[in-house]
């Protein structure tokens, strides 16, 4: 299902779906799976571990260059949060809380946040979308 919704978005290519697919090397499409098959918002070398385990002559250098081109073609995205980068392949939007001890990283769906942000961006300006990760301590860090 997921290739098909790849498909609509390069509708514009004017490609049918089996270009389309071939398009997506074996690598990558493992790359893509991997990642939204979690909601960890993992590290590259997560994804690495994770897509050997289906791929065992999948190189690091090859995720590496499949997630970039998964970002830039707009598929996933990814964020440096305290020097490292994560990824997401959950496109729908939403922000995040991140643990500062254990770097628990979940999704938050904050209610009625962009009308509060139109009220602190400058006057006239519209909000629409909101990219916000709130840090802090998860429920067991808290705890320790
Ligand atoms: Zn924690
Ligand atoms: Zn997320």
């Amino acid at each position: 299902m997921r290739l098909e919704s790849l498909n609509r978005n390069h509708s514009y290519y004017g490609l049918n779906s089996y270009h389309i697919i071939m398009r997506f090397s074996k690598q990558k499409e493992t790359v893509y799976q991997v990642l939204i098959d979690t909601h960890s918002h993992p590290t590259a070398n997560w994804v690495f571990e994770k897509a050997k385990s289906i791929l065992p002559n999948i190189s690091l250098g090859t995720v590496y260059r499949n997630l970039g081109q998964l970002e830039s073609d707009g598929n996933i995205r990814s964020f440096a949060l305290k020097g490292i980068v994560r990824y997401d392949g959950n496109l729908d939007q939403h922000s995040h809380f991140l643990c500062e001890n254990c770097d628990l990283m979940i999704d938050i769906h904050p209610k009625n946040i962009q009308r509060k942000y139109n009220n602190i961006i400058p006057k006239n300006f519209t909000a629409n979308s909101i990219d916000l990760t709130i840090t802090g301590f998860c429920n067991s860090c808290k705890s320790t």
